[in-house]
């Protein structure tokens, strides 16, 4: 046993944590999304903290979780030249959606082999992103990269990855997607705020107390209104990148949009779950609480300030048309309400899908519409019930090129708001 081994936090070895999304999804469906939801108690639990700190791993090699969007649970020296790394969840029961992210350098020039482990029954999901200065991102070289071929041989998940890195006296971020926590999605919505028909505001506090911000786009007197939501889940980075796309396509301040934005104002939650984004959670918010399960019994803050929001509006004369929340998973789905119930604008969605399909020549969208009773404790789902609001979850592949996202989230746009000034 090396001396520089680091016990950095204990290990919680009681925990085990259900694979839900692997679980659900047998090998042979021709692509992966979740199972019929399950409802869930959705009453604050306990989170587990993780130890903040620069840790001296040893061999002159440091590593921190001192920054927004970070997870670290463990480090130590298992070997010459490598290091192992362990990642565990808020709490659980949890969707198997690891999220890391560190910094590491070395005080003298090495190459070291950096394996990155996640507690019992958790697979390795997100390939892993590096970056010089937390900004600019690129995925690690496939000559530099390996997962556990020992559970691939078995057909299973791998358990583990495996890098090999040259580490020097400059930090190197590593992440399992690009890092966008409270601080960017607020400092991009400002940016948007500055156009004269734009708003950005708070809409109220996390559970922890972190300002979650809404913006306005166009003119607030309208009475036909659009919600957007993004990052209930934290690690759902692509979802974020997809909405902003579709949120920059609708303030793009042509013919479209201003004939759009004279008709219709779109509200944007981007940030659901600030709490959660800033600790580097894996799918939960401070309340230990998957916020996309609370919109039945709305027991959290984050889902009450959303639904109050849109009440209060609807009490003041406006009516939401449409709805989309943008989340990431294994693949591009949309996930759409049953075809034989009908809101405010009947057929929207499908026929926005349809029509951002042709727009992108060989693409076929995976859609999956609810069942008919389905139950009613997500986002999207609740929105249709209590506003009439045509909704959608929309979700976009963890490995999704990243310019696809940005052109079918523009598309998206293009499609859903020629669609809603059409009059039939
Ligand atoms: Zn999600």
């Amino acid at each position: 046993m090396q001396e520089t081994l680091l016990k950095l936090i204990k290990l919680p070895l009681v925990l085990s944590v259900i694979a839900v999304l692997s679980s659900c999804n047998p090998k042979d469906s021709k692509w992966k999304g979740q199972g019929p939801l399950e409802v869930v108690n959705t009453q604050t639990r306990p989170v587990e903290f993780q130890l903040k700190s620069t840790f001296n791993v040893g061999n002159s090699i440091f590593c921190s979780n001192e920054f927004d969007g970070a997870r670290l649970n463990g480090v130590a020296l298992t070997g010459p030249g490598e290091l192992t790394v362990l990642i565990t969840p808020e709490n659980t029961p949890i969707n198997s959606s690891p999220w890391y992210a560190f910094k590491i350098w070395s005080a003298s020039p090495q190459n070291i082999k950096l394996k990155l482990t996640y507690n019992d029954g958790v697979s390795h999901r997100y390939y892993p992103k590096l970056s010089k200065d937390g900004k600019n991102w690129r995925p690690v070289d496939s000559n530099f990269y390996s997962v556990d071929s020992i559970s691939l041989a078995k057909g299973e998940d791998p358990k583990f990855c495996v890098m090999y890195l040259a580490l020097n006296s400059d930090t190197l971020w590593i992440a399992a997607q690009e890092m966008i926590v409270s601080k960017d999605i607020n400092q991009w919505a400002e940016q948007l705020a500055k156009k004269p028909f734009v708003e950005f505001s708070e809409l109220g506090k996390s559970k922890e107390g972190r300002s979650i911000g809404i913006l306005r786009i166009g003119d607030e007197g309208s009475k036909k209104a659009v919600m957007i939501l993004s990052r209930q889940h934290p690690p759902e980075v692509t979802g974020w990148l997809a909405m902003k796309a579709f949120v920059e396509r609708v303030c793009a301040e042509d013919e479209l949009s201003n004939t759009f934005l004279s008709e219709y104002k779109v509200y944007v939650v981007p940030c659901v779950n600030p709490d959660g984004v800033d600790k580097g959670h894996w799918r939960h918010s401070a309340a230990g609480i998957d916020l996309n399960r609370d919109w039945e019994n709305f027991n959290q803050p984050e889902t009450q300030h959303i639904r109050k929001f849109m009440q209060v509006k609807v009490l003041k004369g406006d009516t939401f048309y449409s709805a989309i929340d943008f989340h990431s998973t294994f693949e591009d789905i949309y996930y759409t309400m049953a075809p034989d119930v009908k809101g405010n604008m009947p057929g929207l969605i499908p026929k926005v899908i349809e029509a951002m399909a042709k727009d992108i020549p060989g693409y076929g969208p995976n859609i999956r519409p609810d069942e008919a009773d389905a139950v009613k404790i997500n986002s999207t789902a609740s929105i249709f019930h209590a506003f009439h609001a045509e909704a959608m979850t929309y979700e976009v592949g963890d490995d999704t090129p990243r310019d696809l996202i940005k052109t079918k989230g523009e598309l998206t746009a293009k499609n859903l708001m020629e669609l809603m000034l059409k009059k039939d």
